[in-house]
């Protein structure tokens, strides 16, 4: 079967200031304010998400992240809590009405997470796993596409057009580092990236600075980079206590480290015009 012939692709700007809003439970990425995602790589236990929770809630950080099915390098790695994991975050979102934020790897684990997430993360192995896409993309839930490990901009928005082409608008682009040859850092932050997506897609474009630096000491300048380069929304790993996370430790923040970082992210959106959205006790301000 041929594919139907496009003028345009469904990512590009139909106009100049044609920008897309995408909504992940109270949280709107892609308007004048920022929405912070904030919570561990790995999904370990109720009492971790429970702190962790409490922590970003006082925050006003609106989105709880969290990995059930986790994509290791290892297969004798960590895999993830499956779908016990997903409930615990479930029970997050009933208790603290954040919205989740979680991984699927293949299209079976779409019907299995979508009762308990509000949004589908791809992780950057699977940015081109078009099967994968293509079910996302006939699915209505929000999609958080993380950059493949080396894809070009063209191919990182081509993935996110197999989501788009199915039918599904509401696709995040994010921004999580790309590969290179100096191991100081886990990947390059492609900070530019951000600024050049905004010019080519209406697409919200949001920054990963966990994996982008894989160190903690580097979180902070990275975010408050991507902020100043026009990011609509910032993810980042935090663990009630960073040391023990059973994967991506180097890069996880404390939940202190994560309050303290908070106001400076304030700081810098204002200076370039713009706000932090923070939620407190359900109001956004
Ligand atoms: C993650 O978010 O924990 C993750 C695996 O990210 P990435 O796909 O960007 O490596
Ligand atoms: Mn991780």
């Amino acid at each position: 079967m041929t594919a139907p012939y496009r003028h345009q692709n469904c990512y590009e700007k139909q106009y100049p200031q044609h920008q897309s809003t995408v909504t992940i439970g109270t949280a709107a990425f892609g308007g004048a304010e920022i929405p912070i995602i904030a919570g561990p790589c790995s999904v370990e236990s109720f009492e971790q998400l429970l702190e962790t929770s409490e922590a970003i809630q006082n925050l006003g950080i609106s989105c709880l992240r969290g990995g059930a099915f986790k994509p290791r390098s290892s297969p004798y790695s960590f895999q993830g809590l499956g779908e016990e994991g997903l409930k615990l975050l479930s029970a997050m979102r009933l208790q603290f009405g954040l919205g989740i934020v979680s991984e699927v790897m293949t299209p079976e684990q779409i019907p299995l997470a979508e009762a308990y997430v509000d949004c589908f993360q791809v992780g950057s192995r699977n940015m081109q796993n078009f099967e994968l896409l293509k079910a996302l993309g006939r699915h209505s839930k929000p999609v958080l596409l993380k950059r493949g490990l080396a894809a070009t901009l063209d191919e990182f928005l081509m993935a996110a057009e197999y989501i788009l082409s199915e039918g599904n608008p509401n696709v995040i682009l994010c921004e999580r580092g790309i590969r290179s040859f100096d191991p100081a850092t886990r990947n390059v932050f492609d900070v530019v990236s951000i600024a050049l997506l905004k010019q080519r897609t209406h697409l919200p474009v949001i920054a990963d600075p966990s994996h982008a630096t894989g160190r903690r000491d580097l979180i902070e300048p990275a975010t408050l980079a991507a902020i100043a380069a026009g990011a609509d929304g910032i993810i980042l790993e935090a663990h009630p206590h960073p040391h023990k996370s059973v994967s991506d430790a180097d890069q996880a923040i404390s939940l202190s480290d994560l309050a303290a970082l908070v106001p400076k992210m304030k700081a810098v959106a204002n200076a370039v015009n713009r706000n932090v959205s923070l939620a407190v006790e359900g109001v956004l301000h």
